[in-house]
């Protein structure tokens, strides 16, 4: 079969938003302009192509954006893409300015709503995972893990400094919806003593029991960090707990919330950003499409765009012995 020739393409984030999607579409930018492709950049992901918000790209349009957190081109949730006739709207925009190839930057749902775009439209599209939860299969990053975890940790450890003058216990909850690796990679870069993950069942009656162990040996600055989607509902719901069944222990909660997904992206962030919006550019070019630009063993990964979904991971043994040796 003949390879269609790209000559427009559309960028675009959608979905939730997480640092390094600026540097994902710089890169995006630069690479179709240095092939003598057109892009276009549509505003609000599936939202503007729907409403027609998109305007044309060149170099200038990305400059002095690399570092920058959140997206240029802004993102949202569309309803109107679930439906076929919202879909339709998108596709007319798209046909009347002749864009022929479309990269998306976002998580699993974009990119099923990007599968569904290409099999009613026949559009071209390429993904680029940008997820702060990095629970995308087929990739070992997710565009904005790095920097998450990151504000996470400068975050946790600025606590530490308050909760062990006080010696106190915290009970923080970290961001990465059903998804545990923000909570366990921030713990254990923390020296967390406990770390509640969705992906493991918590023996609450072992982590009570070490609790009053370190009670009685005067070890009273315990930190726990839980993920949001965790079992027990997050740093609320683990404190109900422990005071249930240490009732004088002086417990705080922090929620670090939204700041996780802004920012200056870290060096990793932007790396992997501009080497998968290289790519994303190439592939669609070389007439390879429909699938989501991963990284795996620090190679480009391609994984079709219908099995680019939430990644549900067993979280092994030894991590979570790692954690428990390393914090007695
Ligand atoms: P993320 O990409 O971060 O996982 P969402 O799950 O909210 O975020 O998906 C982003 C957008 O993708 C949705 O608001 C919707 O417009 C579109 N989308 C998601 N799933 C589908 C689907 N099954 N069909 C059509 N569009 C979809």
């Amino acid at each position: 079969m003949a390879v269609k020739k790209i000559t427009k393409i559309g960028v675009m984030t959608s979905g939730g938003d997480s640092p390094g999607m600026n540097a994902a579409i710089r890169a995006v930018v630069r690479t179709g302009n240095y092939y003598g492709l057109e892009v276009f950049g549509i505003v609000r992901g599936y939202q503007g192509l729907i409403d027609d918000d998109i305007y044309k790209m060149d170099n200038k349009s990305v400059a002095n954006i690399i570092q920058r957190g959140g997206t240029i081109l802004k993102t949202a949730r569309c309803k109107e893409f679930f439906e076929y006739e919202g879909r339709k709207k998108a596709y007319e925009n798209l046909k009347k300015r002749g864009i022929n190839g479309l990269v998306i930057i976002g998580g699993d749902g974009s990119f099923r709503g990007g599968k569904r775009f290409h099999e009613e439209f026949d559009i071209p599209s390429v993904g680029i995972p940008g997820t702060i939860d990095r629970d995308i299969v087929g990739t070992e990053f997710t565009i904005g893990f790095d920097t998450a975890v990151n504000t996470a940790v400068e975050a946790i450890d600025k606590i530490r400094d308050t909760m062990d003058a006080h010696d106190r216990m915290f009970i923080i909850e970290v961001m990465g919806r059903d998804a545990g690796f923000i909570a366990l990679h921030s713990g254990i870069a923390t020296g967390a003593e406990n770390i509640l993950i969705p992906e493991r069942k918590t023996d609450i009656q072992d982590m009570i029991a070490s609790l009053k162990e370190k009670e009685k040996r005067k070890k009273l600055v315990n930190l726990i960090v839980v993920a949001e989607g965790d079992e027990f509902g997050g740093a609320e719901g683990v404190n109900k707990i422990i005071k249930e069944h240490l009732p004088e222990m002086d417990t705080r909660i922090c929620v670090l919330g939204h700041i996780q997904r802004g920012g200056s992206p870290t060096c990793i962030d932007r790396v992997i950003a501009s080497r998968m919006g290289y790519h994303a550019v190439e592939c669609l070019i070389n007439g390879t499409f429909n699938i989501m630009i991963g990284i795996k063993e620090n190679r480009i990964n391609h994984t079709p765009l219908e099995k680019a979904a939430k990644l549900k991971t067993r979280v092994s043994d030894e991590w979570m012995k790692i954690v428990k040796i390393l914090a007695s």
